[in-house]
């Protein structure tokens, strides 16, 4: 037996764990000779496609040169040139930019950014304001703005107080607005921190950018800092680079991770606007943004962000995600016309069904499981969120590879129905 402890894994009820010997484009192949469609990139990480020729040639070639050096006063050209590519992609306004390892630890530099913000200027704010069923990673902080449930109920105490928001279900925005305008009127408030358009591990619930966008304008009126977590929406997944382009919005800190190399290393940075920054800049030492790790900024990491930066000016890769965004419509037209699918919606390339088991619900429900054990059977890697099941693709999936991805969903919620 493996010593290997997986993570979200029970392994007490000894699912299989397959190995993987490689990947390319879409397809996962198995050591046991099995070609699978990735139809969830793999985390949601992966954008061009795995084992990218490019990316895979910039990291080679990083690795050959500098592998890693300190980054406490310390720089690197591929780091120097990210930043510069970074600030060129992103909306204006986002001027700086601060390195970290994944979404959660750009998520915890986005909160002490905040917290560092009121603090430096003398001010007491120190609250942060959520959106209910939201998930911005799993560190302890991360966990204390996330939407509380079986996956923290262990580490409850040790968790921070937030301010939390209702979800703006379709229908109920004006009680989120409402909310958020009261909650923002406390003097202590120092942030609202949302996942834009899409809350992902939450179960892909889904918003519009109106909201989104009364929502930056409420933060403003009141002085509180807007964080967007664009961690899995960013990259193109929603049908824009950002999210919050749809709404037409500049937040005061956005966090990005997962498709920033592509999906091909561990990379997050934080882009922070000039006051969040200038509030940190001063010749008092006390006054520095303390944080960091020892991988801040890894140059092989830097460069395979570099890499797909490169992808993203010189390939079509907005006709490939306009594309993908229609063969996700058609093939959601389809499944929603099976038995027992309810909330059929997407945003961007990202599909979304919850398959309705009128016994129970919720993430421990039996739905879960029995659909993964239909997927395990078929030639796809999907990983329902509970009852809900969701297509999130590379962008460089095919017709063939997609078509796959739906038989296997219709077959399993087909075999569900029946008693
Ligand atoms: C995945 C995710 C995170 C955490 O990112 P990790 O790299 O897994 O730490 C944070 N926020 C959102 C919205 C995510 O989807």
């Amino acid at each position: 037996m493996s010593p290997i402890w997986h993570p979200f894994t029970q392994h007490g009820l000894q699912e299989p764990i397959p190995l993987v010997e490689r990947a390319e484009g879409a397809a996962l192949h198995l050591a046991d000779g099995r070609r699978l469609v990735d139809a969830i990139s793999s985390w949601w990480v992966t954008t061009h496609g795995h084992s990218h020729p490019r990316i895979a040639a910039a990291i080679a070639e990083q690795a050959g040169k500098l592998d890693q050096v300190i980054f406490a006063g310390w720089t690197h050209e591929p780091a120097e040139s990210l930043a510069q590519g970074l600030i060129a992609l992103m909306p204006e306004g986002l001027s700086h930019v601060f390195f970290s390892d994944s979404g959660s630890t750009a998520v915890e530099v986005a909160l002490k950014m905040a917290l560092g913000f009121w603090h430096n200027q003398g001010v007491a704010r120190h609250r942060v304001l959520v959106m209910e069923h939201s998930y911005h990673g799993d560190t302890i902080g991360a966990m204390s703005i996330g939407a509380r449930g079986v996956f923290n109920r262990a580490y409850e105490k040790l968790l921070f107080d937030v301010g939390t928001v209702p979800f703006p279900a379709a229908g109920a925005e004006q009680a989120t607005l409402d909310a958020l305008d009261q909650a923002c009127r406390a003097q202590d408030v120092a942030a609202f921190i949302v996942e834009p358009l899409v809350l992902g591990a939450g179960g892909m619930l889904m918003y519009g950018p109106e909201t989104l966008r009364a929502m930056r304008e409420i933060c403003a009126g009141h002085g509180v800092l807007f964080i967007a977590d664009e961690v899995m929406t960013g990259w193109g997944r929603t049908g824009t680079l950002l999210a919050c382009e749809q709404a037409g919005i500049v937040p005061d800190i956005v966090c990005l991770a997962k498709g920033i190399t592509g999906g091909s290393l561990p990379l997050a940075v934080t882009l922070a606007s000039p006051a969040v920054f200038d509030a940190h800049w001063s010749t008092d030492p006390a006054k520095q943004f303390f944080h960091s790790s020892s991988y801040t900024a890894n140059p092989i990491a830097c460069a395979a962000a570099n890499a797909n930066l490169a992808i993203w000016r010189d390939e079509p890769v907005q006709a490939r995600i306009d594309a993908l965004v229609g063969r996700q419509a058609a093939m959601l037209a389809d499944l929603a016309r099976l038995p027992n699918v309810a909330n059929p919606r997407q945003v961007g390339t990202i599909i979304a069904l919850d398959v309705v088991d009128p016994a129970s619900a919720g993430y421990l429900s039996q739905v879960g499981p029995r659909l993964r054990e239909s997927f395990r059977q078929a030639p796809v890697l999907l990983r329902p969120l509970g009852n809900t099941v969701y297509v999130m693709p590379p962008y460089c999936v095919d017709e063939t590879d997609l078509a796959a991805v739906g038989k296997a969903i219709g077959q399993a919620v087909e075999t569900l129905a029946q008693p």
